[in-house]
């Protein structure tokens, strides 16, 4: 096995690893549960959960989806997790780092950026499903760390991220054209459309992944997709408009696609509306 072949095994691992962590966050923090301690226990017997139980993936598997104490079934969503943040993760590395040559300290510092805002992207994602918030420490809290990262990455040779200038107007914009949407939608309904929680992580995703063509597409493919999966969920609910899904794990989806495939999307999107040159 080649060494480039085992980083990325080391990757995944990695990328499984904080999945773990990131359970921990989803579970605790829309309760204002501190991540840190106690140490994870089983919600029902609060017996503490060992380290051989608490491998990713492998122990939810080997206990078949049981606390090894009182029986008690562990959800699904710990595994899948996991293995979401490990796959992005390993498909992250290959996108920034394509290969050995690549190796070096401002991809590797890139890799790092990016990293921590797959991380965000997912576990938001699965805090705002379950219970329709966005925490501040994903979404505005994370906009310092955005910007100076992208003034960073702006002064590295090559110079690598999204530019200062794109970072900070994309978290501006990010902003400013959702809270122009909830205010035009509050003016004409005198209902709320669009939650803050949305606004400060568009903030967040403006200022990691800059302003054009990047927030656009983030605003576009999340609008889609949404559109298309809320219609399809009313149409199962046979109308019932109190389960109506939240926004964020749509923004946060667009993200994710504009990172992963964002040039070939751009080409595609919206240089095929322009008239050929
Ligand atoms: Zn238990």
């Amino acid at each position: 096995m080649t060494f480039w072949v085992l980083l990325q095994l080391m990757i995944l691992v990695l990328g499984l690893c904080l999945g773990s962590f990131l359970n921990v966050c989803i579970a605790r923090m829309p309760e204002d549960r501190s991540i840190v301690s106690p140490p994870s226990h089983c919600p029902r017997c609060a017996a503490k959960i060992r380290w051989y139980d608490n491998i990713p993936i492998v122990s939810w598997l080997l206990l078949r989806a049981r606390c090894r104490k009182c029986g008690h079934s562990i959800s699904a969503t710990y595994p899948l997790v996991e293995f979401c943040t490990g796959l992005l993760l390993l498909l992250l590395w290959r996108r920034l780092l394509p290969g050995p040559t690549y190796m070096d300290l401002p991809h590797l510092a890139l890799f790092s950026y990016y990293l921590v805002f797959v991380c965000m992207l997912v576990a938001l994602t699965f805090i705002d499903l379950n219970h329709h918030i966005i925490p501040d420490e994903f979404s505005i809290y994370a906009v310092p760390f955005g910007v100076l990262g992208a003034v960073g990455l702006a002064r590295l040779d090559p110079p690598l991220g999204p530019g200062w200038q794109q970072s900070l107007l994309g978290a501006t914009l990010g902003a400013g054209i959702l809270l122009l949407i909830a205010g035009l939608y509050w003016l004409l309904r005198r209902e709320e459309g669009i939650g803050m929680g949305d606004v400060k992580l568009l903030a967040m995703i403006g200022s990691f992944l800059g302003t054009f063509p990047a927030l656009f597409m983030v605003l576009m493919l999340g609008s889609i997709i949404g559109s298309v999966v809320g219609i399809a969920n009313m149409l199962l609910a046979r109308g019932n408009m109190r389960s109506a899904l939240p926004f964020g794990p749509f923004l946060a989806l667009g993200a994710l696609m504009n990172l992963y495939f964002g040039d070939y999307l751009a080409e595609r999107l919206i240089l095929g509306l322009l008239p050929p040159a």
